[in-house]
Order: C-alpha cells, then sequence, then structure tokens
C-alpha cells in the first residue's frame, strides 16, 4: 500500500523502516527541506497546514497517517474525504487541547490530578488559593516536552506565569510529587482488536524523556494501565498506536496526558517487543491484525540529545539509532536500545550509559 505519513521526522523515519518491511511505500509532507524520512521515501515540503499539498498527499496515498500533534485538525478534516486519516482526527483534537484531554479522562473515570481552567492572571490567583501550592501551570494548546510550562512556587511569580505563558488560555495543575512516572502504548485496528505493550518506565529531565526501561514489575499498575489503555482505544473509536502517559503516586496511576502517535518511550519496542510500535501501527491502519506484543527481555532505551557522543558507535551491547538530524542544543539526534536477561543487568547498562553520556558533554 501506499502509506501518506504527515511528518517527516524521527518518528517517519522509524515508521518508514517498518513499513519497507510490510513492503508498503511511503510518501512524507514536511515544513523542513531534509528531514531525517527522507532517506526513506519522497517527502513533499509544504506547511501541515497547506491544504492544497495535503489533498496531493491524500491523492496519492491510499492511507494517511501522522507523526507530529500539531497538525491543525481542521485541515485533516479538510482531506477526509480524500484517503483514511488514523489515527481519528477527533483523537488528535482532545490530544491538542489540555483541557479536552482532561475532561476526557474524567468522563471514562480515569484518575487525573487536580486542575482548573485559567483564562486569566485572576484565575490563577483563584486557582492558588483553592488549590494551594506549587502548581505546574501549562498552555492548552502546543505544548510539547515541558515547553509552555511553568512552575508556580509562590503567588508572587502569578503575573510572570501569566505573562511568560502567553496570557492564552492555560490550565493549572496539581504538583505531582510522584514515585516515578510510566506509560502505556496500545494498538487497536478498525474492527477493534487491541494489543498493550508491558508497562515502561520514564525518566524525564527538563521536560524532555531521558531514559525508558520496560517491563515494569508491577501486576497491579499494569493491569490497571492496561484498562485505562483500553477505555481510551475503544472511546475514541481509534486505530493505531496511542500512548498513555501516567504518574505514580502512592502506588496509584494518574494520567497525565496521551500521544495519538507512535512514542519515544516506545522506542524499546523496536528490539525489544516481538512486534514494534512502528510495525503495530501500521499493521492497525491498513487494519491488519496486531502482531504479538510481549517484551523480549528487560529493554532500556536512552535518548542521546543535542549530540551523539563517539563511545554509542562502538556499544557492546547496544543498538544506537542516529537520526541523521544536524546538532543543536536540547535536539533529540538519536537513541540507545539495549535489550538484557535481567532487570539488574540492564539497568547497570544503562546507567553505564548514562555516565558515559554525562562524561562525553563535560569533555566537550
Ligand atoms: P507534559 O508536557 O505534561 O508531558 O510534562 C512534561 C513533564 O513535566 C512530565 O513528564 C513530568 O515530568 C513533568 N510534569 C508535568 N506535569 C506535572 C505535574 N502536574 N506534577 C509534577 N510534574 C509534572
Amino acid at each position: 500500500m501506499r502509506i501518506g505519513i504527515i511528518g517527516a521526522g524521527q518518528l517517519g523515519q522509524m515508521l518508514g523502516h517498518a513499513a519497507r518491511d510490510l513492503g508498503h511505500e511511503c510518501f512524507f509532507l514536511d515544513p523542513s527541506p531534509s528531514p531525517p524520512a527522507s532517506t526513506i521515501g519522497p517527502v513533499l515540503q509544504a506547511s501541515f497546514n497547506d491544504r492544497v499539498a495535503l489533498a496531493i498527499l491524500a491523492e496519492k496515498c491510499d492511507v494517511l497517517t501522522y507523526e507530529f500533534e500539531n497538525v491543525p485538525v481542521d485541515a485533516l478534516n479538510d482531506i477526509a474525504h480524500l484517503a483514511p486519516i488514523y489515527p481519528p482526527p477527533d483523537a488528535l483534537w482532545h490530544a491538542q487541547d489540555r483541557l479536552a484531554e482532561k475532561r476526557l479522562f474524567e468522563s471514562l473515570n480515569i484518575p487525573i490530578p487536580n486542575y482548573r481552567a485559567i483564562d486569566s492572571a485572576s484565575d490563577l490567583t483563584t486557582a492558588t488559593e483553592s488549590m494551594g501550592l506549587p502548581l505546574v501551570v501549562k498552555t492548552r494548546h502546543l505544548g510539547y516536552d515541558g515547553k509552555g510550562q511553568f512552575v508556580l512556587q509562590d503567588a508572587g511569580q502569578i503575573d510572570n506565569a501569566w505573562r511568560e505563558l502567553g496570557a492564552s488560555a492555560l490550565i493549572a495543575e496539581q504538583w505531582v510529587a510522584f514515585d516515578f512516572e510510566v506509560s502505556a502504548i496500545g494498538v487497536r485496528n478498525a474492527d477493534g482488536d487491541i494489543a498493550t505493550y508491558c508497562l515502561t518506565q520514564n525518566e524525564h529531565a527538563g521536560g524532555i524523556l531521558r531514559v525508558s526501561l520496560a517491563p515494569v514489575d508491577d501486576v497491579a499498575l499494569a493491569e490497571q494501565a492496561d484498562q485505562y489503555m483500553h477505555k481510551l482505544l475503544t472511546h475514541l473509536n481509534y486505530v493505531g498506536v496511542l500512548a498513555l502517559e501516567l504518574f505514580v503516586a502512592d502506588g496509584k496511576l494518574l494520567a497525565n496526558e496521551f500521544a495519538p502517535r507512535v512514542h519515544n518511550s516506545g522506542h524499546w519496542t523496536i528490539e525489544g517487543a516481538a512486534t514494534s510500535q512502528f510495525t503495530n501501527h501500521l499493521l492497525a491502519i491498513t487494519n491488519e491484525p496486531p502482531g504479538p506484543t510481549e517484551n523480549l527481555g528487560h529493554a532500556g532505551m536512552v535518548n542521546l540529545i543535542s549530540e551523539i557522543p563517539d563511545f554509542a558507535r562502538e556499544l557492546p551491547q547496544g543498538c544506537l539509532h542516529d537520526y541523521g538530524k544536524l546538532a543543536q542544543p536540547g535536539r533529540k539526534l538519536g537513541h540507545i536500545t539495549l535489550v538484557a536477561d535481567s532487570a539488574a543487568d540492564r539497568d547497570a547498562l544503562v546507567r553505564g550509559i548514562i555516565e558515559s553520556v554525562t562524561e562525553s558533554t563535560r569533555t566537550q
């Protein structure tokens, strides 16, 4: 089949590799002149809002998907008559608005941190009075990797937070003193077949994912996350891979957000699961049954941000994925996955890699 992928970053590139293995052809749309997925297939260079370019892509392809969360939903709806678009734009609409997303979680009885919608600096004052401090204040739209966030520690920062976040629609969330963060990754096809991966533990720094470890050794948490995943996938009549990010606090799960796409915290599935998230996304959008999702050991994934150190190219154990991007501070350039026989071995290897990355950054 011909698969149209909106966005040609590393997620598009990894989808493209999986598509090639399945015998599909990929066409991309992306505004950048030479994005990572240009190594896989032709890229129509256009903005994500360009209706003409989107229509050209749709007419060329049997099915469309996206790897980038800020594609305008209106633009997708305008071309929806030309080719099926998965995941459904309605799921994307919910994911693009933190308030709609929270209301969706609430309607499905998926627990979330306490929050308030904020439309003015005085709403923020009211929120600090009713919810206490600290609060995490986030833009409702266009936030990613911790961008568009302000941790409000005291009421004297309210005007500053309001200004810094663009005096726009916000939400204020209770600060969660979580024990750790996890993500659940699931997949559903149009026939309603669902498969889920084991629960993944994630470590962020500065809002950016640094490390993922799978599986999380906690059956009760995994079952709970699985239940939430099933609710979301079914309710949204979802098709494709969905990632649900959650906090674990006092042994309970609180949903933070979901991504209607393949996700960085699922990169370990390429080497660490029987079928990768990328292959399963493609199987779902072409309405094939999902491939088996069991893990093949204890997997670890370390993101390489700002640089790819030399040692990463000569790892005795581990697989480097270099996205071929130009190095820039704070940019995700690649990742390393490793799969070990035990959690202890995996953790030791991951810590070793993190120390080498830190060492390499220090000697720059
Ligand atoms: P987000 O953009 O919502 O995924 O947030 C990025 C990261 O910021 C999360 O993965 C957490 O590490 C942290 N974070 C976000 N919201 C909260 C919160 N309410 N309490 C504590 N940490 C948070």
